[in-house]
């Protein structure tokens, strides 16, 4: 894995899931792009395409003056856009995980890794990739949607693959986690929210 030469996390922490049958074809693939860094990145691409863009897209539709290449680091973590999204998703779905540098974001968003662990689990890492392959469709969309919308494209992607998953499924209950109560079967045990469930 070459997330990032300069990170200092052990590659062998991530959880790879494209061999996990978990999700469509689109996510595990994504999944495996993601952890090989073989992602169709827009400075990868300039290499061979003339006159395509170096600029990453989110910044060129939200914040014209900023002119950022697009490298994996910026587009999944130091992009302005990225990062409010990041902010958002963690405060939502991830309440009073207080993320305080670099590195910890890095453990949490790259591999799933939740302060004070070592490693990942499936259940984290598949919902932080899905997060990530959500930002990553929307990039390939041309589009930079509020943090409403591409957090119901999240839940919509995500849902599937815990209920769908015995292991996931049961993991998700002993989570506690605020995202996990989205996919809880009784209404008792869900947080208040803006999303209506009925439309997953
Ligand atoms: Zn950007």
């Amino acid at each position: 894995m070459n997330i990032d030469r300069k990170t200092i996390l052990n590659p062998e922490l991530a959880y790879s899931m494209w061999g996990k049958q978990i999700g469509t074809n689109r996510f595990r693939t994504f999944s495996f792009k993601f952890f090989n860094n073989l992602l169709g990145l827009n400075t990868r691409v300039s290499n061979f395409v003339q006159n395509h863009s170096r600029n990453c897209q989110f910044c060129n539709l939200l914040n014209p003056a900023q002119a950022n290449d697009k490298t994996f680091i910026h587009l999944f973590m130091q992009c302005t856009v990225t990062a409010a999204w990041h902010n958002k998703f963690v405060s939502k779905f991830f309440t009073g995980l207080d993320l305080q540098n670099d590195t910890e974001r890095r453990k949490f968003f790259f591999f799933g890794i939740l302060l004070g662990e070592q490693a990942s689990t499936q259940l984290i890492s598949t919902t932080v990739q899905s997060w990530m392959f959500c930002i990553w469709e929307e990039k390939l969309r041309k589009r930079a949607p509020s943090f409403h919308t591409l957090s119901t494209l999240f839940l919509e992607n995500l849902k599937p693959m815990i209920i769908t998953s015995n292991k996931l499924y049961l993991a998700s209950f002993k989570s506690n986690s605020a995202i996990y109560r989205y996919f809880a079967p009784c209404p008792a045990m869900q947080q208040p929210h803006d999303v209506p469930l009925g439309a997953l």
